[in-house]
């Protein structure tokens, strides 16, 4: 085993060296929600001011958290080699849409594996999929996608492919890296925030996240993130596992990163991607009091969960809330016109 570095400088040298595709636009603006924080106000409870990150204009594939995640993970796969990307996720995921973008812009065949009933209506996102090039495997449920992928990867090598396989969101350590940048803007903005919201679900944001705000020092920062899907203990046990990783990516001690870890998953309601009243009503009250348009699956119930944390009084008028925009809107849209 290599012998562990302990300084955060050590650590920042290491990272600077690990090989990442700059396909990103950045930083993110960083912009405040003055509309929002007098609307919440008129209830008479003391509110921060509220920020927003936007991430959903990150770049390629209609932006969201997959851009950074991924511009490490196909450096790897070209390190490797590799020709040929395969990834997972639904019929509408942000992560296999940013794959197939990045996979378009480096020459590289794209495979997606694909779970979820095809609607009358294309959604938006697939139909990106296959405007970019992709290749789509659709399987029957959640649980045949990783060993379809497998399947799917020793086809192509048997044909003389070099392929490689991309986990679940790209929610790797070496993928969760690219929020550290996110984490870095945010110490170079000049605001200090007292804490950040974000949706969470394989992990890798938050793992990246909070890593990068204790290597940047904003460990002040609560970090909060808010369930898409999985309970809470589910979530921040595979968040630990990923920030594990990244101290053996970096070779730092993993007890100097390691911290408590805030899922809340109070807000998914029925389920993954099902709609909630207190999501819906973030969605409207965003795009009507700021012009900012959410995403029915992850961001509007992550907002939902801010909101409701602030209406219940556990923030006082002179902290700043920033929210991390993922992105997703896509979810929101259908194409009417096959393509083939
Ligand atoms: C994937 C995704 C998330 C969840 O991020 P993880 O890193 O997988 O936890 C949140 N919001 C949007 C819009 C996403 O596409």
């Amino acid at each position: 085993m290599t012998p562990r570095l302990v300084t955060i400088d050590d650590a920042l040298k290491k990272f600077r060296q690990i090989p990442r595709f700059r396909f990103g636009v950045y930083p993110t603006v960083i912009e405040e929600m003055p509309r929002l924080r007098d609307v919440l106000s008129a209830t008479g409870v003391g509110v921060p001011r509220l920020y927003i990150k936007r991430e959903d204009y990150s770049g390629p594939g209609f932006g969201g958290n997959k851009v950074r995640k991924l511009e490490y993970v196909f450096a790897a796969a070209q390190a490797e080699g590799a020709d040929t990307v395969l990834t997972v996720g639904g019929v509408r995921s942000n992560h296999c849409r940013v794959t197939a973008a990045f996979a378009a812009r480096l020459g590289m065949e794209c495979h997606l594996i694909q779970n979820g009933v095809a609607p009358a209506l294309t959604p938006a996102s697939k139909f990106l999929d296959e405007l970019y090039g992709a290749i789509i495997h659709p399987v029957a449920t959640r649980e045949d996608r990783a060993p379809s992928m497998q399947r799917v990867a020793e086809e192509l090598r048997a044909k003389g492919r070099k392929p490689f396989a991309i986990p679940l969101g790209a929610s790797t350590p070496l993928g969760a890296l690219g929020f550290l940048h996110a984490a870095n803007e945010i110490a170079q903005s000049g605001t200090r925030f007292d804490a950040i919201f974000h949706s969470t679900s394989s992990g890798g944001t938050q793992a990246g996240m909070d890593v990068g705000l204790q290597i940047y020092g904003q460990e002040h920062v609560k970090l909060i993130g808010v369930s898409a899907d999985d309970p809470a203990a589910s979530i921040s046990s595979k968040v630990a596992e990923i920030v594990a990783g990244m101290a053996d990516l970096l070779e730092v001690d993993r007890d100097p990163l390691r911290r408590d870890i805030e899922v809340d998953d109070q807000f998914i309601g029925p389920g993954y991607g099902i709609a909630t009243p207190e999501g819906e009503e973030a969605l409207k009250l965003l795009a009507r009091t700021e012009g900012i348009v959410l995403d029915p699956v992850y961001t509007a119930k992550a907002i939902a969960a801010m909101l409701a944390r602030i209406r219940a009084g556990e923030f006082t008028q002179d902290q700043r809330i920033l929210f991390l925009h993922t992105g997703g809107q896509l979810a929101l849209f259908s194409a009417d016109t096959p393509h083939n």
